[in-house]
């Protein structure tokens, strides 16, 4: 039995930075929910639809392949509870419920969505399943167990389920969202050969979800495998469809035989986000990805990745609010949503770094932090722009003189700078002129220089003492 382990991240306990700006009717996002397989929640308006459900806990058909794979239903209906807002009968309506494909990893959820005393769904998009296109018993899975499952199901709650391919391809708006499915047809491949016949993910109903000029792909698990009727695999064919997207989930979790580069090419995305199901993204694909500069985030590192249409950058958070780690990632710096953070690793840095022998100072949700800074008691001054550590001396933009220590603390009262002595006041200002220091008086010239000695002030002789005591 295999076992996995869920990579903790500190970066994202929350801070609710956005969570004031959450309101119910303004929200168009897409929640990708971090379970075992794909459950996509798509949010408009106040209208809800669900892409597919994630695996479930059963193993019906006793399958050892299938006996690890972690039922995630609860997670699931957990996850819907807290992000639908109830109606006044205490339901939380989805409009639809959409499955992809019959793997247990995309449809075993529904079925317990649909059977929630407390969620009500109002349509299913379901196509066909034909298992005549499938010739090995370990890819048959439970598919057939799940499916009827879920039909029976949407049948018991007289749910309507639309599944020809005319209906499946009339695009239909979700709240101020507008949905297109793809590869709805029932691919009539049963007289191939033995050899080509295909794995279910063939399938997969492709969706395109558009707002506001801004396009998601979602191709459930589909792949690129070469077949006679299409060259170049079906992910090519229904890519030339589609052309240019912002933002795309990689195919059948970023695994081997899907996201040919032709594909990802075509659909030129800004950037990917990846589901996962117990195996990290095939490399060659990662590698791609980071040289085309396309950001890879999976769920199954940042936790659930919440997409939000209204960010003026297509932003992407995790449900508390932070922005999601992706990994791998190179290290080094990134901006996101106008901020920077850096990579060390998996995970953004915290706290100070020195980077390029400059000192940083990144927030608790590793946001690059700029100006004055109070850290731990001490003021210190990061670049307005940059976010590199000051230290020496430092006009601020109103003509004020700090020094800051090579270690970057400001300094207050009396300090020693080669060989001059300076008095800054609580502040951290530089003093010039006459100023009285407990109890006796100095005088700073226009540099801040402490005088000693015998010298003319404003015509006038004054004498000061070696510590700068004005005596006479
Ligand atoms: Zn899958």
């Amino acid at each position: 039995m295999k076992t996995f382990e869920k990579i903790g991240i500190g970066l994202l306990l929350g801070v609710g930075l956005f969570a004031s700006t959450r309101s119910v009717n303004a929200d168009e996002k897409v929640h990708f929910i971090d379970l075992f397989g794909d459950a996509i929640l798509l949010e408009s308006d106040g209208h809800f639809g669900l892409i597919d459900g994630g695996e479930d806990s059963d193993n019906p058909t006793g399958n050892p392949l299938l006996a690890w794979f972690p039922g995630g239903e609860q997670i699931l209906l957990n996850y819907l509870k807290s992000n639908i807002p109830a109606d006044s009968n205490g339901q939380y309506n989805l409009d639809f419920i959409m499955g992809t494909h019959a793997h247990s990893d995309h449809l075993g959820g529904l079925r317990y969505v649909v059977n929630d005393s407390q969620i009500t769904v109002n349509k299913a998009y379901l196509k066909e399943y034909h298992p005549e296109q499938m010739n090995l018993y370990n890819i048959m899975w439970d598919n057939q167990e799940e499916y009827d499952l879920l039909v029976s199901a949407l049948n018991n709650e007289g749910i309507p389920i639309v599944k020809n391919t005319e209906e499946l391809n009339q695009s239909f708006n979700l709240g101020k969202m507008n949905i297109q499915f793809y590869n709805t047809e029932v691919l009539d491949y049963a007289f191939l050969d033995e050899s080509y016949k295909l794995d279910e993910n063939h399938s997969s109903i492709v969706s395109v979800v558009q707002y506001n000029n801004k396009q998601i792909f979602l191709g459930g698990d589909l792949d690129f495998k070469t077949n006679p009727m299409n060259p170049l695999g079906d992910e090519s064919r229904v890519a030339s469809l589609i052309g240019d997207i912002d933002l795309m989930k990689l195919n059948h979790h970023g695994q081997i035989l899907s996201n040919s580069y032709e594909l990802i090419s075509k659909l030129n995305p800004e950037f990917a986000i990846s589901t996962w199901t117990g195996i990290d993204v095939y490399q060659p694909t990662k590698d791609y990805l980071l040289s085309q500069n396309i950001p890879l985030f999976e769920t199954h590192y940042s936790g659930n990745i919440v997409i939000d249409f209204n960010k003026e950058s297509f932003g992407l958070y995790d449900y508390t609010g932070s922005i999601p780690v992706a990994k791998p990632r190179e290290p080094g710096w990134y901006l996101l949503e106008g901020n920077w953070y850096y990579f060390d690793g998996q995970i953004s840095v915290t706290g100070w770094k020195s980077i390029g022998n400059t000192w940083y100072y990144f927030d608790s949700n590793g946001t690059m932090q700029k100006g004055w800074q109070a850290i731990n008691g001490q003021w210190y001054l990061l670049d307005a722009i940059n976010g590199d550590m000051k230290i020496g001396w430092h006009l601020d933009s109103s003509k004020k003189w700090y020094f800051l220590k090579a270690s970057g603390e400001m300094t207050t009262g009396w300090q020693q700078v080669s060989g001059k002595w300076y008095f800054l006041k609580a502040s951290g200002e530089m003093t010039t002129g006459w100023q009285l220091i407990n109890g006796k008086w100095y005088f700073l010239n226009a540099s801040g220089e402490m005088q000693t000695g015998r010298k003319i002030i404003s015509g006038k002789w004054y004498q000061f003492n070696l510590s700068g005591e004005w005596i006479a």
